[in-house]
């Protein structure tokens, strides 16, 4: 995510953490009503491991309704005599479990389904919900300073749902750690396009509306799927490197356009796989949607979506997070640097790449311009807190973290370790502490101080 105005910051809350302790016998137990990240302790769920999504929706934009079928296929990794899923306002009307008519309760944003029979440890199934109702953007506390989620636009919707508003859209097991696939079907009134991830597998009119059918055949969290629909103009290709590329734009900003966003996500994308790893996914793109309001751009896997038009730096952002984010994915939410510092980082690298400035520089220049006074230097960047995981330290501290790492170690060791990370922990999710023992590993060094001040120390560290 990259934001576009400095972040406000709430007052810092102190999630308790959440312990589930799991019965050593093989009785049939409820599954965790949430994962326990200490910042979102109820989103995902326990006791089942989701494996592939499909989402079938049907938007109306003149009244914002939304009707929903999601089919999750999934794994036991306990004996279930039911399970939560995560599902915020929208109203569920049926529930099916392989097929069969299963009862279901509500507490809140937590869908708890107990299906006829017991799920045993092991077992493949599929849950079924039918939903619908009007979904509603997130604001509150969670600090970009933005309302987020599912955007109503004068033509469609904008959706961008970092870091827990997937579930205002769709019932899922709603956290990064519990990656899958996903088939989106979108219909909408004829004449917008609905937009989302992987590669289109088919579009067309019937009966004054369109159909359209995406396919995300690599892992992907909730918060990065998106299905954005208004009016767009699509042009399509291949980027120089040979990957296939899907760029819509809102026609109402093609004249605010003063960023080639179709040569720049080309040009990134190639330049990423050289420096980062193969690029991780079946396309690259870009969503440029009319929604100022939102004030943010975000990695949306395969497609960043960017709220009105943003600058070259934005867009090398988003694409850096393709791999820092979307394919290696946060463990926890206090693991938000791991996207953030790098894809900040990024951004310095392609100032260096472009001849602009070094990387050295944009350090200099961030470090100098905050006094030792600032609040800027008090947020520990390996654990934010919720309500400021997106402060800039995250970023900016995050992003000299890593010069400070690079000049440490070396070019020639540094340059192996980013492809390295991406390469060892592709599609998966990964910790500070998998960085760090990565990061000894590749250099041969012992790196313990370095981390230990400019991640988990507040305060001013001396050069
Ligand atoms: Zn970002």
């Amino acid at each position: 995510m990259a934001l576009s105005r400095s972040a406000r910051i709430g007052a810092v809350v102190t999630a308790a953490a959440s312990f589930f302790v799991i019965a050593a016998s093989s009785a049939p137990t409820p599954g965790a009503s949430g994962i326990g990240d200490p910042y979102f302790p109820q989103l995902g769920n326990g006791g089942f491991d989701a494996r592939h999504y499909d989402l079938d929706i049907a938007y109306t934009p003149d009244t914002g309704r939304l009707d929903g079928r999601t089919t999750l296929r999934a794994r036991a990794t306990q004996n279930l005599s039911s399970f939560d899923l995560d599902l915020q306002r929208l109203q569920v009307t049926r529930v099916e479990v392989d097929g069969r008519r299963a009862r279901f309760t509500r507490d809140g944003d937590e869908i708890t389904v107990s299906p006829r029979d017991v799920l045993r440890k092991g077992r493949a199934f599929t849950v079924t919900v039918t939903y619908g109702g009007v979904p509603e953007a997130l604001g509150g506390p969670i600090v970009f300073g933005s309302r987020y989620g599912w955007m109503k636009t004068g033509d469609g919707v904008f959706v961008a749902c970092e870091p827990n508003a997937a579930s205002t859209w769709f019932p899922s097991s709603d956290h990064p750690s519990d990656k899958a696939t996903y088939d989106i079907r979108i219909k909408a009134p004829k004449g917008l396009t609905g937009v989302s991830n992987g590669r289109l597998v088919s579009t067309y009119d019937r009966h004054g509306s369109t159909y359209t059918h995406w396919r995300e055949s690599r892992p992907m969290a909730t918060y990065l799927a998106t299905a954005t629909i208004g009016k767009f103009d699509v042009r399509t290709g291949r980027t120089p490197g040979g990957i296939p590329m899907y760029v819509a734009v809102d026609p109402v900003l093609k004249n605010a356009n003063s960023v080639d966003v179709y040569g720049v996500t080309a040009a990134a994308t190639d330049y990423w796989s050289q420096v980062f790893g193969p690029y991780p996914f079946e396309e690259t793109g870009a969503i440029v949607d009319d929604m100022p309001e939102a004030g943010f751009s975000l990695e949306v896997q395969s497609k960043p979506a960017y709220s009105a038009v943003r600058s070259e730096s934005t867009i090398v952002h988003e694409l850096a997070h393709q791999w820092f984010g979307d394919s290696v994915s946060v463990a926890r939410w206090k693991d938000i640097w791991l996207n953030e510092g790098f894809a900040t980082y990024a951004q310095w690298l392609w100032a260096e790449h472009r001849g602009t400035r070094s990387a050295h520089d944009s350090f200099l220049a961030d470090y100098n311009a905050r006094p030792a006074t600032s609040s800027f230097w008090q947020i520990k960047v390996a654990d934010p807190q919720r309500d400021t995981m997106f402060a800039s330290a995250v970023y900016d501290r995050g992003a000299m973290t890593l010069q400070v790492l690079r000049e440490r170690i070396g070019d020639t060791a540094f340059f192996r370790l980013l492809p390295a990370w991406t390469r060892l922990h592709r599609y998966g999710n990964a910790s500070t502490a998998d960085f760090i023992r990565l990061a000894e590993h590749v250099s041969g060094r012992q790196l313990d101080d370095l981390f230990a001040t400019w991640l988990f120390t507040p305060g001013k560290p001396a050069l």
